[in-house]
């Protein structure tokens, strides 16, 4: 499961929330690289979220490679979040993260049950409209040819011409072979042979 650093609830540590983390798109494809290069992305399965919403935005993960998104936002939202952002003080103004009785009244779990549902069922609704525009029957369809993207140029491109790609069982092939190492593209060529399984130090740093 990859979580962008984006997410998190509005209790976490200001200097974490702003510095600590990358975002879920990067973090997404840093994983997915990883386990086609080491030979391992056709055993695992590959969660992702952070600001997922939207049916673009699964989509979009699904692109970049992710098996499935989690959404907590969007549900948060259905659910009357209004971001105020004090969830860790109990006195959240939408009735939503509080253990103050009083407070509690102000999401009637009724009304709000069904605001929730019909998110869920609309969200997917969308998905398979925007599925269906490419010609798409299936979410396992999506790819990043799929979707394009405008550069700084002004030029759109499709995602597959600017994301980064290592070959299958090329970090592994890297560890002994300094031209392959030297071929794979960034991150993963300053810090893959660093790093090391039993701490996330780098080699460099420790
Ligand atoms: S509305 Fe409630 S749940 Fe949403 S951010 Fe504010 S305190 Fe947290």
């Amino acid at each position: 499961m990859v979580d962008g650093a984006e997410g998190g609830t509005g209790a976490a540590p200001v200097e974490f929330s702003d510095h600590v983390g990358m975002p879920m798109r990067d973090g997404l494809r840093l994983v997915h690289n990883t386990l086609v290069g080491i030979g391992l992305r056709d055993q695992i399965k590959l969660g992702a979220s952070g600001k997922v919403v939207s049916a673009f935005d699964i989509a979009r993960c699904l692109a970049l490679g992710a098996d499935w998104c989690n959404s907590a936002r969007g549900f948060m939202f259905a659910l009357g979040c209004i971001q105020s952002r004090s969830c860790h003080t109990d006195h959240c103004p939408t009735g939503v993260a509080t253990q103050d009785p009083l407070r509690q009244r102000a999401l009637v779990v009724t009304d709000k049950a069904e605001r929730v549902r019909n998110f869920h069922r609309n969200t997917l609704a969308n998905l398979a409209d925007v599925l269906g525009s490419a010609g798409l029957q299936h979410p396992d369809q999506v790819t990043e040819s799929h979707i394009m993207i405008r550069e700084g140029s002004g030029q759109a491109k499709p995602l597959s011409t600017v994301l980064p790609h290592v070959g299958a069982g090329a970090l592994i092939a890297a560890e002994h072979d300094p031209i392959v190492a030297a071929s794979l593209p960034e991150p993963f060529k300053t810090y893959w042979t660093k790093s090391r399984a039993e701490t996330f130090a780098s080699a460099a740093t420790s």
